[in-house]
């Protein structure tokens, strides 16, 4: 018996699976890919160039050249991939998003009969959907309990198809809050549906950001005001004291945590700004001094007409089941927010792009360029939004949102030219993140 386990244990040891996994064997294997571009704008806000090609090591841009580069010469049996006949460009980035939530009108049944398990296993289905749409990064700015974490982790390890994500976890929120999800419930029943997120007071607002932190959180959502599509009967103004969001914003820069302010009136959005949060979500009713506090401070605008969209038309439909009450929020704050977002593009406020995805379809989120484009964005500027501010944004700009040696390799191709049909961008055919191919066709 102990010999046949002696003889056992010399066959595992030598088995060539064996080897590889105690880190023995030869180095990793270098790959190398040559990617020959039609046009590509490798750095939006700059011109296009016609033929170029991309050389991709080990998953990150080793260079970018003239010409069509031969395989051959690259070395180490480059792989070429042939994108002569399109618009290449970096990979677009969604910088809100929450890709663990299922879309739909349902949302009281699927907060109270989902567990955290079934977040997980629906956001790796919408990660899927969302990374075919040529979205390489999200930023995932709120979702409850664990999975978004899990998600992030996996994807990064490569289990799972999906975007780079960085998440947010519980929204930062007030006692009756828009993100308190217990709102409008039977108090007796549903008191606390992942209230970790829930603060009143500056020391018990540090302590949940903190403890979003703890849990595994790259940035911080913080509902600063009101929101439209809740039952939350407490208007859009400013909920948080402007104490309370200075010790938010205080708690999470200090462990290097950027904030995003969901904010829709004037007075949230200012007190905001004036806390010092990075972004602000939405923020429909922004006036004056909001522009001139963007522009001082920084901060960037995160339109999301994508989720206006969405809301005014569900808020439009007689049979759809939401409540008076937010259909008069919905049918003023939407169109006010498309006028605001204009104004503030022209008056040079930063802009990044933002669906807030798993309210509208995930996978959809290119649809998002319409509505810029709606509301007199140029062409470059939208894809701008979604790429070199949204990286900007994220403190990624190092790392992704153009295409530049050193950069990740997340590259997306289109058959026309977004330049001169922004709908190209709803109709992606190539995804690189990473170095690997998720969509070729
Ligand atoms: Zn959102």
């Amino acid at each position: 018996m102990l010999r046949s386990l002696a003889l056992l244990i010399a066959f595992v040891l030598a088995s060539p699976a064996h080897a590889a996994s105690a880190g023995d064997a030869a180095a990793p294997q270098e790959s190398w890919t040559v990617i020959h571009a039609g046009t590509l704008l490798a750095v939006p806000g700059k011109a296009p160039r016609s033929e170029r090609s991309i050389i991709v090591r080990n998953g990150r841009i080793e260079s970018v050249q003239r010409g069509f580069a031969d395989p051959a010469s690259v070395g180490g049996g480059a792989r070429l991939i042939d994108l002569s006949d399109s618009f290449v460009l970096p990979g677009l980035i969604d910088a809100h998003d929450h890709i663990t939530a299922k879309p739909g009108r349902d949302k009281r049944n699927w907060i109270t009969t989902k567990t955290d398990a079934d977040r997980a296993l629906y956001g790796a289905y919408y990660a899927k959907l969302t990374l075919k749409a040529g979205f390489t990064t999200v930023r995932n700015i709120g979702s409850d309990g664990l999975a978004i974490y899990a998600l992030r982790d996996a994807i990064k390890r490569g289990l799972v198809p999906g975007p780079r994500i960085q998440a947010a976890g519980s929204f930062i929120t007030t006692t009756g809050g828009h993100g308190d999800r217990s709102t409008g419930f039977r108090p007796d029943l549903f008191y606390g549906i992942d209230h970790d997120g829930i603060c009143d007071g500056p020391e018990s607002c540090m302590r949940a950001v903190r403890y979003q932190i703890k849990k595994g959180s790259d940035l911080i959502k913080v509902m600063a005001t009101g929101g439209v599509n809740s039952e939350a009967q407490t208007g859009v103004g400013q909920h948080f004291t402007d104490a309370e969001l200075e010790a938010i914003v205080t708690a999470a820069h200090a462990l290097g945590r950027k904030v995003g302010a969901h904010a829709h009136a004037a007075g949230g959005v200012n007190a905001a700004l004036r806390a010092g949060v990075d972004s602000i979500e939405h923020g429909a009713f922004i006036d004056d001094e909001s522009i001139r506090l963007f522009k001082e401070t920084g901060a960037y605008l995160v339109a999301t007409l994508s989720v206006g969209d969405h809301v005014l038309q569900i808020a439009n439909d007689p049979n759809s089941p939401m409540s008076e009450a937010v259909r008069e929020k919905a049918r003023e704050a939407i169109p006010t927010m498309m006028d605001n977002v204009a104004r503030a593009y022209r008056a040079g406020v930063k802009i990044a792009f933002g669906t807030d995805s798993g309210e509208p379809e995930h996978g959809r989120n290119a649809d998002e360029f319409l509505f810029l484009k709606a509301i007199g964005m140029s062409e470059m500027d939208a894809i701008v939004t979604a790429t070199v501010n949204a990286a900007d944004l994220m403190g990624l700009a190092d790392e992704i949102g153009t295409l530049e040696a050193g950069k990740a390799a997340d590259i997306v191709a289109t058959a026309g030219s977004p330049l001169d049909d922004i709908s190209e961008l709803q109709r992606i055919r190539f995804v690189m993140k990473g170095g690997t191919v998720y969509k070729n066709k």
